[in-house]
């Protein structure tokens, strides 16, 4: 299954020796099987959550009680973290959360996952266990729910959302009658999900490799008009998707998708989805009644723009403004902005936290120090440059050991 191919396979192996009955799991088995690279190895056992601590320290390996209310545990080998989750049967539920409780039945661990292709495991002998028919779904690109749709989606209503992101990602084939209309029959629920679970599905969505499928069916059901005060035009976003080619710097950005789909104000949409600050602001300065580069502008009025705003949000309301018409015009209005923009200092504070410096003010002293100094070197030290300098100076202040 191309398990000695995945990042984490050593670590993984160390985990094994002392867990020879823990299976991988869920999102990584999925992956193998499509021959994709998957993010996180899930590992999942029939033995309590203190059991798997004390083999896992006995071993000498580090444990984090990550989420033992939930009954796991990370286990981080060789910077590696690795998942390790109790068996688990769904008991009751409150239709937004299910109550769980442990089990040592596989079957019944599978049983409470949300749809067929999320719901195999493989052992470390390499031996598939897909009680629902996960593999051919995965195959035939058929998203389906474990047991009936409209009873998990009463369970849980974020598994509605969950039904988009992976149809989005896996969903070759034809929509799943079944899921569609118990989607169609519970929308309301969707009111009562959190907004953070709404966006980070929604995210997730907007930034699938080829999402114009789903989400015109989500539209087409209501669901958008439902998740976006103010209403939703998938047709929009899903036009300029296929016919405008979408600026590099820009098309990871699920803002910017965000705000193609959405027809009302900024605000209202920041406030339903409880966007970051820094998201709510962008949204709006996307959607604001100002400037955008479109073709046929000369380097005078796109020097004027960039003298307001930075060339990053110029693109991506250029993107969003344009007509679609002469996408040869768009590419080249994008060069001229390019060449024209300042450079812009390949740094920032996520990136400090991401390799382990602590939040405070030290955090931003020293990324306006590097600044400084990425300034003073005309602006040439490229990202890895500014991080190394950067660590240099978090070392010199003891800010990292
Ligand atoms: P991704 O690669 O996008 O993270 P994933 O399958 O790992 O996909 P997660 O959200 O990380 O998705 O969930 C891990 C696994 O837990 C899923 O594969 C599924 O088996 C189970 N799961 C997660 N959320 C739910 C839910 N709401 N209802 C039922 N099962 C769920
Ligand atoms: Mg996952």
């Amino acid at each position: 299954f191309g398990v000695s191919r995945l990042a984490g396979k050593d670590a993984l192996d160390q985990v094994w020796k002392v867990l020879p009955e823990a299976r991988l799991v869920g999102g990584v088995v999925r992956d193998l099987l499509a021959g994709r690279p998957s993010m996180d190895i899930d590992l999942a056992t029939p033995l309590p959550p203190d059991a798997v601590i004390q083999r896992l320290s006995q071993a000498g390996l580090r444990t984090i009680p990550t989420g033992l209310a939930h009954g796991t545990v990370t286990a981080l080998v060789l910077d590696h973290p690795i998942e390790i989750t109790t068996l688990r049967r769904d008991e009751a539920t409150d239709g937004r959360h299910a109550v769980v409780a442990w089990t040592t039945d596989w079957r019944e661990d599978a049983a409470r996952r949300d749809f067929t292709i999320n719901a195999m495991s493989l052992t470390r002998d390499g031996v598939l266990h897909d009680y629902f028919g996960g593999a051919a779904d995965l195959a035939a690109g058929h998203v389906r729910f474990v047991g009936l749709a409209s009873k998990r989606i009463e369970e849980d209503a974020l598994r509605m959302l969950r039904y988009f992101r992976f149809q989005a990602r896996y969903g070759t084939g034809a929509p799943d009658r079944e899921a569609v209309d118990a989607i169609a029959a519970a929308l309301p629920a969707l009111d009562g999900l959190s907004a953070e679970r709404v966006w980070s599905e929604l995210r997730r969505i907007l930034l699938a490799p080829d999402p114009a499928a789903t989400l015109l069916l989500m539209q087409s059901l209501g669901v958008l008009d439902r998740l976006l005060p103010g209403g939703a035009a998938a047709d929009r976003l899903v036009r300029r998707l296929a016919h405008l080619a979408i600026p590099e710097e820009v098309a990871g950005d699920p803002v910017l998708r965000l705000a193609a789909l959405v027809r009302g104000p900024a605000g209202p949409v920041a406030d339903a989805l409880r966007l970051s600050r820094a998201e709510a602001e962008q949204l709006a300065a996307l959607l604001a009644d100002r400037p955008a580069p479109v073709a046929g502008l000369d380097d005078a009025a796109l020097r004027r723009m960039l003298a307001d705003e930075p060339a990053s949000l110029l693109l991506g309301r250029g993107w969003l403004r344009h007509d679609g018409g002469n996408p040869g015009g768009w590419c080249a209005v994008c060069a001229r902005l390019r060449a024209m923009a300042p450079p812009v200092f390949p740094l920032a504070g996520r990136d400090l936290l991401a390799i382990g410096l602590p939040a405070g003010p030290a955090l931003g002293r020293l990324l306006a120090a590097t600044r400084g100094w990425w300034l003073q070197g005309g602006c040439s030290a490229d990202h890895a440059a500014c991080l190394a300098h950067c660590l240099d100076r978090a070392r010199e202040a003891g800010v990292l050991a």
